[in-house]
């Protein structure tokens, strides 16, 4: 990822959207682009904007190991190219993420069910993150919710006096980790 820097007279274009996303070409080494001064305050000082850049992903891996210097250079002069810029960046940033996003090829929903029903398997292995329903942060949200909820039922039942009858004596509530987590979850 390479996050650039440019006084706002150096940068053409009005920078108003969110950014773009390329389309497979083999000439373009940016995949997508983010107006990140566009979308959120304080992202750079008065009279500047940033935006951040990605390289490589499952497309292009190879661009991902690229040294940093050749990868801001590489990203500079293409955005340059598409958003008019004029000059070298005022500030330059490269972050290397050595893994991608998950990849949502043919089979997933198989993989998902399968990890999704992992707790029939492994009783109280409830699984969530952005390999299950999507990779955006509103994704991971919903889904960190559904796997707490999950996780709360579980306990809720297992609390349930049925349930406790069916199970060999344990120590009183309070005396052992699953009873001091079962009461922060349940906020007592
Ligand atoms: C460069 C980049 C830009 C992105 N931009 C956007 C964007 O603009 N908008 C958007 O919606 N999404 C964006 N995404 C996608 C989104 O940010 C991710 O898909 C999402 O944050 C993943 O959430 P997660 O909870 O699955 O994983 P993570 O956020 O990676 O959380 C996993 C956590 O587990 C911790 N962890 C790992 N191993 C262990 C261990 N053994 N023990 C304890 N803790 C451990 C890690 O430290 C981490 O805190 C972007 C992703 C990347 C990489």
């Amino acid at each position: 990822m390479v996050y650039l820097g440019y006084r706002r007279a150096q940068v053409a274009h009005p920078l108003d959207g969110l950014g773009y996303l390329a389309t497979r070409d083999a000439s373009r080494a940016i995949s997508g682009a983010q107006f990140c001064s566009t979308m959120f305050e304080g992202r750079a000082p008065a009279g500047h904007v940033s935006i951040s850049c990605y390289v490589g992903g499952a497309r292009n891996p190879e661009l991902a190991q690229l040294p940093a210097s050749d990868m801001a250079h590489l990203v500079h002069e293409e955005l340059s190219g598409v958003l008019g810029i004029k000059g070298a960046p005022v500030l330059t940033r490269v972050r290397h993420w050595a893994r991608g996003l998950p990849q949502y090829n043919l089979g997933h929903l198989e993989r998902r069910n399968t990890l999704e029903s992992a707790n029939d398997r492994v009783p109280g292995l409830i699984l969530t993150g952005n390999y299950l329903h999507g990779v955006s942060i509103a994704n991971c949200l919903a889904s960190a919710r559904a796997a707490a909820e999950k996780a709360h039922r579980l306990l809720q039942e297992r609390d349930t006096p049925s349930h406790q009858d069916a199970r060999p004596a344990q120590k009183p509530a309070g005396s052992s980790r699953p009873g001091r987590i079962r009461r922060l979850l349940r906020g007592t």
